[in-house]
């Protein structure tokens, strides 16, 4: 039994006193605004029946208004179901039918959305995240009650086209926020983040407050306007967001530049890195890049540190183990493979998900004698630096791996990104590849194609090759294969011509 995450929030926000916490837009609020905000949605709730261990599943939001609402549901007592904008009904009806939600807060942007959940799953309790629950009376001092079992469900961002349901206790929470605080520095930090309805962007948001630090919520997440607000607010923290959006970020900062000197670090990951670009980034931003790989089941897994940017050889690599976290690169029959070898990667962390939502045959076939498998495949050199190579699923032809041939195409000056993959016919798949072209310059495809033969050999070099406006990505921001295949699966033609859309 543990009160972890919770009592920390309690701490940060009470430490924090007066001094501002969440800043959104023209809302500044302090550790005792939110302290007070919470106090009052927690006598609200309790008033219209809420208790200690029901479930509070939250529509949540991207303003200041959702993070409260964690809050208040562990000064309840309750679990919480933090459903980003994106997950379908039927998916966030499954995890309250399965934990028995009682109650179904809303953010006020994303009221629409609320009656087709309560449709599937009618619940007693319907709440708008307004000032009707935030500004009442407090029924008496804020506490969190200790609680065992799951203390959030959330859903995994759908790499694989499905969502699945992640349930976690407060030890695991208590270890996330730990591993943060190990990773990014010494609290409080200022952070600026623009949360896109995904889970993670939010989790930063929580182990800011945590910390007693300040979060900065940046609703438009164009670069013109993040160094704007990094300079307006003096961020130390950047929660930068997936690789393009750092790219982004950094490509705008040649053209404009911005003052930055208040940044300690720009934490950036989720989605594989193209090396030619981040050794840009990190030329123009300086040691400050930091590099996380993770995963919705293990948590975090790995960190590339500010330092580990500044050698080129390493930014083909995810880095090496996050704090408190074992990782292991294993064949197909579980045993451990030596530094070198490519096999799946495999996980073993305080961090790790408790399992699946009312899945335990999957949960079953994703965690073995506490090692939860990551479904990605890679190898380990022997400084501990883990090289992912492609998801184990999404295996080309032949048994290549996409990472190394991607990293040959984006590796040329021409090309800002690209994807490789398995492309059906009816003779059976072949290697397929789209690049997308830098600044709009010409890409000599055939050209590519030999870059690539030259590197890694005739195996590797794509049958097919085509050009891109940008590469199609899932809404968890992983290029989306899947799609890629079917698009090009209809009329592949010749190499270098698109076939019709
Ligand atoms: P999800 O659980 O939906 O967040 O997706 C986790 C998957 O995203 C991992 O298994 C990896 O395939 C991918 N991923 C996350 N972070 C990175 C990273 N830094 N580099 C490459 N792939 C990543």
């Amino acid at each position: 039994m543990s009160s972890g995450i919770g009592a920390a929030l309690l701490d940060g926000l009470r430490a924090a006193g007066p001094r501002e916490v969440l800043v959104h837009g023209g809302t500044r609020l302090s550790g005792d605004d939110v302290l007070g905000m919470v106090a009052a949605a927690a006598a609200r709730l309790a008033a219209s029946g809420v208790r200690r261990g029901d479930t509070v599943a939250c529509l949540y939001g991207t303003g200041a208004e959702s993070p409260v609402s964690r809050i208040a549901a562990l000064a309840l007592g309750c679990r919480f179901v933090h459903v980003w904008g994106g997950v379908p009904v039927e998916v966030a009806a499954r995890a309250m039918r399965a934990l028995d939600a009682s109650a179904l807060l809303y953010a006020p942007s994303r009221r629409a959305e609320a009656a087709p959940l309560l449709a599937a799953c009618p619940v007693r309790v319907r709440q708008a995240l307004d000032d009707d629950l935030y500004s009442g009376p407090a029924a008496g001092p804020v506490t969190t009650p200790p609680c065992d079992g799951v203390s959030l469900a959330t859903f995994s961002s759908g790499t694989t086209g499905q969502h699945k349901i992640v349930a976690y206790d407060h030890a695991a929470e208590a270890a996330h926020l730990a591993a943060a605080q190990a990773m990014y520095g010494t609290p409080p930090w200022r952070l600026l983040v623009a949360p896109r309805s995904r889970y993670l962007p939010d989790m930063f948001v929580i182990w800011t407050l945590a910390g007693g630090g300040t979060v900065i919520l940046e609703p438009d997440a164009r670069p013109a306007q993040l160094a704007e607000t990094i300079e307006r607010e003096a961020a130390t923290h950047l929660m930068a967001g997936r690789p393009v959006d750092l790219y982004a970020l950094a490509e705008h900062l040649e053209d404009a530049p911005a003052d930055l000197t208040s940044l300690r670090l720009i934490v950036y990951g989720g989605a594989a890195a193209v090396p030619a670009r981040t050794a840009r980034a990190a030329g123009r931003l300086g040691p400050l890049l930091m590099q996380n790989y993770g995963t919705s089941e293990g948590g975090f897994l790995t960190v590339l540190e500010p330092r580990d940017h500044a050698r080129p050889e390493l930014l083909m690599s995810v880095g090496r183990a996050a704090p408190g976290v074992e990782l292991r690169v294993r064949a197909p029959d579980g045993t451990d493979l030596p530094p070198g070898e490519v096999g799946e990667v495999w996980v073993r962390s305080p961090q790790r998900m408790s399992g699946y939502v009312d899945d335990p045959a999957r949960t079953a076939a994703a965690v073995r004698d506490g090692w939860a498998r990551t479904g990605d495949v890679g190898r380990m050199d022997g400084d501990g630096y883990l090289f992912l190579l492609d998801r184990a699923e999404d295996r080309l032809p032949g048994g290549l791996y996409a990472h190394p041939i991607e990293h040959v195409l984006t590796g040329h000056p021409a090309v800002l990104d690209a994807a490789v993959f398995a492309l059906p016919r009816a003779a059976g798949p072949v290697l397929a590849g789209v690049v997308v072209g830098r600044d709009g310059r010409r890409v000599d495809l055939d050209g590519l194609r030999a870059l690539v033969r030259r590197a890694l050999g005739d195996r590797c070099e794509p049958r097919h090759l085509w050009r891109v406006d940008a590469l199609p990505r899932t809404p968890g921001g992983k290029p989306d294969k899947a799609a890629l295949a079917a698009r090009f699966a209809a009329g592949a033609g010749a190499p270098g011509r698109p076939p019709a859309p």
